[in-house]
């Protein structure tokens, strides 16, 4: 590994440095060797990769830590939080060059933890490991693993559960909560943390006129395409708290997430959302809320005799917001519709198949599917109103009759997933991994490797389809 230690450099009072405290009986779950070749891992590290991935052997190049942050959780100021059970345990360099965060999560507990005891379950880490090997095989920004491993050793949630240890990899851990911790509890931090920020992740920003509006507007741009993305390729977080959203637009903490499967936006997947906050369909408005919120924070750094129009230069920025993630929306979804981005009926018609999955019930990675093949029949069969779906058909091939349709087809293909990860497909790996068998982890693993492209031999029937809507719900919450 080539080190880049540099999160070490800030103000002491931004994190708290300690070790790991591994948990009894660690063995090994699942190795991301791909992910560890691109980190450039030598042989010896890739041999250890157990014990690094259940903090038994840290580096002498970094001392691991917890970082301090704060946020709104569910829209309500929570005051201090923190790495509660994870920490920082290496900066590396991979094979571009970029720096890579190493952070354990399970690692035990920090001054952070508040009432939580600083670990991780195996079904979490699970579900956490194979959506961020999902996302970035899916194209979409996220925190990924090299690894994980099980334990022998209990852990209390609403029953006795497996503690797991999970090494993710990121771009970054700076959090919007970041921000806010420094804003309400150490101001005179705020403007070289916001330096180091720039330096570290938007170097171009550095000699724009005004950096600081520069690195909003980008933050703000970047956050907006992976919103864009997740709604494209149906992927509902689950807790965008200001605490779980960092300033590089890559998808980080995603514990009850949710891949949609029958087309439900208002779907709630977190059952700790009792307010159906985060449901799929509230993401690009509670997008935009976190980034407001955020950008109170960098009021004061407003030069003296410019304050109001420092101001309104920060509210300016956000409105990149939703051009943005329109711009990224609609041309992702008329290619995955196969219409054509420039035709004024394009987006209507692709909001009519939307209308249509929702009031039908069906399933939204199999539908695009049908569509792209063409089995129209088989999607109208499926319809109660086969009046609306005959609508929609029409204006359909109408617009796609004037057009070099070879090109649109092309391109359906290659952004309409073959599969999703759907909820009782990760329960049954959770199962048998708690039963130390990590083969269907495995298998998951290796099918969302390249999950745009059918794979006869690795996929399984259940694959394809949700369960029966009379089968009960998967239950995911923020206790993991
Ligand atoms: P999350 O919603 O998982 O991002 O967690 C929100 C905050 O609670 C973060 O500061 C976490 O570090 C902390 N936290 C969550 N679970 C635990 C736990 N089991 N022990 C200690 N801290 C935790
Ligand atoms: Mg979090």
């Amino acid at each position: 590994m080539q080190f880049n230690p540099r999160y070490p450099l800030l103000n002491p009072k931004l994190f708290h440095q300690q070790m790991p405290v591994p948990l009894k009986g660690a063995k090994a779950g699942h190795f991301n060797q791909a992910l560890a070749d691109q980190l450039q891992w030598s042989d010896a590290d890739q041999a250890a990769w157990v014990e690094i991935c259940s903090g038994q052997k840290t580096f002498a190049e970094f001392e691991p830590l917890a970082m301090v942050y704060a946020g709104h959780q569910f829209g309500q100021w929570a005051g201090q939080l923190g790495d509660g059970r994870g920490l920082l345990i290496a900066q590396i360099l991979d094979k571009n060059n970029q720096t890579i965060d190493l952070h354990l999560k399970g690692a035990g507990a920090t001054p952070y933890s508040r009432m939580g005891d600083g670990r991780a379950v195996l079904r979490s880490v699970i579900r956490e490991y194979l959506a961020g090997h999902a996302l970035n095989a899916l194209g979409v920004a996220s925190s990924n693993a090299v690894g994980f491993t099980s334990s022998a050793q209990g852990v209390q949630r609403e029953k006795l559960e497996l503690g797991a240890m999970m090494l993710r990899t990121s771009d970054c851990h700076i959090r919007l909560g970041h921000f806010e911790w420094i804003n309400q509890y150490q101001p005179e931090l705020l403007a070289d943390f916001v330096q180091k920020c720039i330096e570290w992740h938007y170097p171009e920003c550095l000699n724009a006129e005004q950096p600081i509006l520069a690195f909003a507007t980008k933050v703000i741009q970047r956050t907006a395409v992976m919103i864009a993305k997740w709604q494209l390729v149906g992927f509902a977080h689950g807790v965008m708290n200001t605490d779980n959203l960092n300033i590089t637009g890559s998808t980080l903490d995603f514990g009850p997430y949710g891949f949609m499967e029958r087309f439900r936006p208002n779907w709630i997947n977190n059952h700790s959302d009792y307010n159906a906050r985060y449901t799929y369909q509230q993401q690009p408005s509670i997008g935009h809320w976190n980034l407001w919120t955020w950008l109170n924070n960098l009021i004061p750094l407003a030069p003296a005799e410019n304050k109001q129009q420092f101001k309104e230069d920060l509210a300016q920025c956000l409105e990149h917001f939703e051009t943005t993630f329109l711009e990224h929306y609609t041309l992702g979804l008329c290619q995955k519709m196969g219409l054509p981005s420039f035709h004024k009926d394009s987006f209507d018609c692709s909001m009519a198949f939307l209308r249509i999955l929702q009031a039908e019930q069906l399933d939204y990675t199999d539908s695009f599917i049908r569509l792209q093949n063409k089995s129209y029949t088989a999607l109208r069969d499926d319809c109660l109103d086969t009046r609306q779906f005959d609508t929609f058909l029409n204006q359909y091939q109408s617009i796609r009759a004037d057009q070099a349709t070879d090109e649109l087809d092309v391109q359906m293909f290659k952004v309409n997933p073959q599969y999703t990860l759907r909820n009782h497909m990760l329960q049954k790996a959770i199962e048998l991994a708690e039963r130390n068998d990590f083969s269907e982890v495995d298998r998951l693993f290796k099918l969302f490797n390249t999950p745009y492209t059918k794979q006869q031999l690795l996929e399984q029937t259940s694959d394809l389809a949700p369960l029966p809507s009379d089968v009960p719900e998967v239950m995911v919450s923020c206790s993991s």
